[in-house]
């Protein structure tokens, strides 16, 4: 029988780990531990790094795990990268499932950037109310364009003051709506969106929202990784499973 690990912390994860304990499959579900509370899971969960490629490596040793399931987020590169590197090592099976990229439509005004140093370089000069849809922990460099308002939508309340002059972080989970976030933008008065480019339904609206109101987007595109395999749905990933391991999971 399969011993998997799914690395984890999306939506995409959570149904995965869904799938593979509907299917009775030995897995463990591992979370960074980022958020104060995270989602409870239908498998065992362990929760913390690993300590590199290297440490990643020996748990799979210590725990004979032979299949590897990455579905953390497209923006999680580190730890997509150890996994990498881990399975190599150690010959366990690598499979990562991840969302399309968002692809600008009509009526889109997407501005693409390829990090995070060259978003903050993007937004005019000019003071400007702007929303930044990109999570706690890449704000810190907006700080260098103090002349905007930057709306953050956080997980968790921050415990820290925010590190911008001006900010206001409204604390929601997704998934959200369109007609919820082009409230959220018009209540603040937005004028920027910028977003990472995650793909998936969930954050979309932000997007939605963004043409509705014909507001530009500043869109960060996904850090590259080395070759690796990659699905796009569950049920794909529980096929692969299947005929990679003759009992099935
Ligand atoms: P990262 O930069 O790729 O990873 C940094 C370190 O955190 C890794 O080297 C690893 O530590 C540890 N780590 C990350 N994901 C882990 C997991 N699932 N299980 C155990 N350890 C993990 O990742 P990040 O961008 O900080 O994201 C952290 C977590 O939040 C990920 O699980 C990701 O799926 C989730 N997330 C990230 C984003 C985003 O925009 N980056 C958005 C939503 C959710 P060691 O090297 O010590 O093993």
């Amino acid at each position: 029988m399969a011993r998997i690990l799914l690395l984890g912390g999306t939506s995409e994860a959570s149904q995965m780990a869904q799938a593979l304990a509907e299917a009775g499959a030995e897995a463990t579900y591992s979370y960074a531990g980022r958020t104060e509370r995270p989602m409870a899971q239908p498998l065992p969960t362990r929760v913390g790094g690993f300590g590199g490629a290297d440490g990643m490596a020996e748990w799979i040793r210590e725990h004979r795990i032979s299949h590897v399931i990455d579905a953390t987020h497209p923006f999680a590169a580190r730890i997509s990268r150890n996994a990498i590197a881990a399975c190599a090592a150690t010959g366990a099976e690598l499979m990562a499932l991840e969302r399309a990229p968002w692809v600008a439509g009509a009526g889109d005004r997407w501005f693409h950037v390829p990090d995070i140093g060259s978003a903050v370089a993007a937004l005019p000069d000019f003071p400007a109310r702007v929303f930044l849809a990109i999570g706690r922990q890449n704000v810190a460099p907006f700080a260098a364009r103090s002349q905007h308002f930057y709306l953050l939508r956080l997980v968790d309340d921050p415990l820290e003051p925010l590190p911008l002059p001006k900010a206001e972080a409204v604390i929601a989970r997704g998934p959200f709506t369109v007609e919820g976030d082009i409230a959220l933008l018009k209540k603040h008065r937005i004028d920027w969106v910028v977003a990472k480019n995650a793909g998936g339904s969930g954050a979309r609206a932000k997007l939605d929202a963004a043409r509705a109101l014909g507001l530009p987007v500043v869109m960060i595109d996904r850090p590259a990784l080395p070759p690796r395999p990659v699905m796009r749905c569950v049920a794909e990933v529980m096929d692969w499973l299947a005929h990679s391991t003759r009992l099935g999971v």
